[in-house]
């Protein structure tokens, strides 16, 4: 059962005694606003944080003694730093894992072809990633995820089966889109900032902040993601943390497998 569900379950309960006990003390609506309101808190919170597993299940940090993690990058393909980035990780040996917009790697297919040619895992990141992404109905939810797992597949000749929810938002009904369609919602428990802090301080965090099986969060849209990832990957180097992809850290399948016909 989903905390989201257990907390409804919760909210009932208490409604109910509030209301029979309203025989015993003195009854008062304001205990309903009350209640009512922590709910809705924490609805948002379970909305926002991805780890919480509020909505929806993801794997964002696998609990292990070995120096092991998994970087990935968002929201790219992007034309500039992508290609740099895939020299980049080459120059280390280190495989990463790419949650790609579909509207992007529809116009980027080479880049996106590279992505897989060399080594790295794609997992969907949604068709648009529009600001209101999380406002969408069912069935738009459900072609967002669709239409990208197609382009993927079209362009790569693999379906991958991970998806990472824009923003890292969960609602009810992007959960239902993403059972219905069986994917594998991956997290993450570092995010670098990258997007809205200088990479001095981006470096800064990261470097503070890794722990073993951490999935850490990257952009490839970032201006200064090459310098942040070189420096971040010596620092690692340097403290014998292994990168690994997502899929060898978590243990898990996370393409569908080729069907013979
Ligand atoms: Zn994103």
């Amino acid at each position: 059962m989903s905390a989201n569900k257990i907390i409804n379950l919760v909210y009932l309960y208490l409604l109910l005694l509030l209301m029979g006990g309203g025989w015993f003390w003195e009854w008062s609506w304001w205990w309903v606003v009350y209640i009512t309101l922590l709910l809705m808190a924490l609805k948002i919170l379970g909305s926002v944080f991805i780890q919480l597993n509020f909505y929806l299940i993801s794997h964002c940090s696998i609990k292990t003694g070995e120096r092991t993690i998994a970087l990935t990058f968002d929201d790219g393909p992007d034309e500039n730093n992508t290609p740099r980035l895939l020299d980049l990780l080459d120059q280390f040996g280190v495989k990463a894992t790419f949650f790609v917009i579909g509207q992007k790697a529809k116009k980027q297919r080479a880049l996106l072809k590279m992505i897989h040619n060399k080594g790295h895992l794609l997992g969907n990141h949604s068709y648009t990633h529009a600001r209101f992404f999380d406002l969408f109905n069912f069935w738009r939810m459900r072609n967002e995820l669709l239409w990208t797992h197609e382009l993927i597949y079209r362009i790569t000749g693999i379906k991958t089966l991970m998806f990472r929810p824009p923003y890292g938002v969960t609602t009810p009904v992007l959960a239902r889109a993403v059972n219905r369609l069986g994917y594998i919602s991956i997290g993450w428990s570092l995010r670098s900032l990258d997007t809205c802090r200088t990479p001095d301080k981006t470096l800064e965090r990261l470097i503070s902040k890794t722990q073993p099986g951490a999935i850490v969060l990257l952009h490839d849209t970032t201006t200064n993601i090459i310098d942040i990832t070189r420096n971040y990957l010596e620092w690692l180097q340097k403290n014998q943390f292994q990168v690994v992809s997502v899929s060898q850290l978590l243990s898990m399948e996370v393409y569908e497998p080729y069907k013979t016909q």
